[in-house]
């Protein structure tokens, strides 16, 4: 898919020279894919840790264990995987659920492989610091537009053996990706960089990233507001950055607010 390439070239947010770009049912059957090729060769037969430091989202743990492969198997919290086996560490930045930039956090005398799921490193969740270059990263239109019933994902890998194997997988899992979820992909990408192609005649408002983020800024505006009156909840602290997409300094603005209760409600939720 070209488009995505072109997409992060507007954007700024990876690299994308000298890598293979592997579709998906969603970056979630990426996630899947990548488990499967992985997988050392050399390996001893032994399923391969699955890890990510806490709090991490939700679904990786089921969706490492649910087949119960003897390929690999979740180990839990990256920050406590203290084994000198061969692992693969999932790094979500900004993070889901906590929007938190992450870095690998494994200590092990063994070299892990690395899941960058860069679903959220888009200018209207987080300031776009760096044009990213990991062997493994993964993306999804479900975050960068909200097109999540749309089931595309994509990820750029620069092994491409590991590519071949991700192919193959997603061959079998779902006989390749909806040709109708790429056409309109394909589309809508092309409108959204076709915006600033043409940046003059276009009011700035009106530009896909710059319209997500003012209304992110607007609703984290409200919802800051109403936190600080609520005298029970605490929200996280995020950083200022340099945005090279924006050309600005600007805040995060995740697409999750992680809430911390005071001490001594039981019920938080409630
Ligand atoms: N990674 C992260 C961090 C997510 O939050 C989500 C969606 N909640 C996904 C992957 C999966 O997205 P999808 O399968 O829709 O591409």
């Amino acid at each position: 898919m070209k488009q995505a390439a072109r997409l992060h070239n507007v954007v700024g947010n990876a690299v994308t020279k000298d890598k293979f770009l592997v579709l998906g049912t969603g970056s979630s059957q990426l996630y899947q894919a990548l488990l499967y090729a992985l997988y050392p060769s050399e390996s001893s037969h032994r399923p391969i840790n699955v890890v990510a430091a806490a709090p991490y989202y939700s679904e990786y743990k089921d969706a490492t264990d649910i087949l119960q492969s003897r390929l690999f198997q979740w180990t839990g919290d990256a920050a406590l995987y203290d084994k000198d086996e061969p692992y693969i560490e999932a790094v979500t930045s900004p993070n889901n659920p906590d929007g938190t930039l992450r870095v690998p956090v494994v200590n092990s005398g063994v070299e892990g492989k690395i899941i960058y799921d860069l679903a959220y490193y888009w200018p209207q969740y987080t300031p776009i610091t760096d044009q990213l270059d990991h062997d493994v990263m993964v993306f999804t239109f479900s975050k960068c537009t909200g097109h999540a019933s749309s089931r595309i994902g994509w990820a750029f890998v620069k092994d491409i053996e590991v590519a071949k194997k991700m192919i193959r997988f997603v061959q079998l899992n779902s006989i390749g990706v909806s040709r109708e979820s790429q056409i309109r992909a394909a589309k809508m990408i092309g409108v959204i960089c076709g915006g600033y192609k043409n940046l003059k005649s276009i009011e700035s408002d009106h530009l896909f990233f710059d319209y997500c983020k003012r209304l992110m800024k607007e609703r984290w505006e409200k919802f800051k507001g109403a936190i600080e009156k609520s005298k029970v909840f605490t929200l996280t602290k995020y950083p200022t950055s340099y945005c090279h997409f924006n050309k600005d300094l600007s805040e995060q603005y995740p697409a999750f607010a992680w809430l911390k209760c005071l001490e001594g409600i039981k019920d938080g939720e409630s």
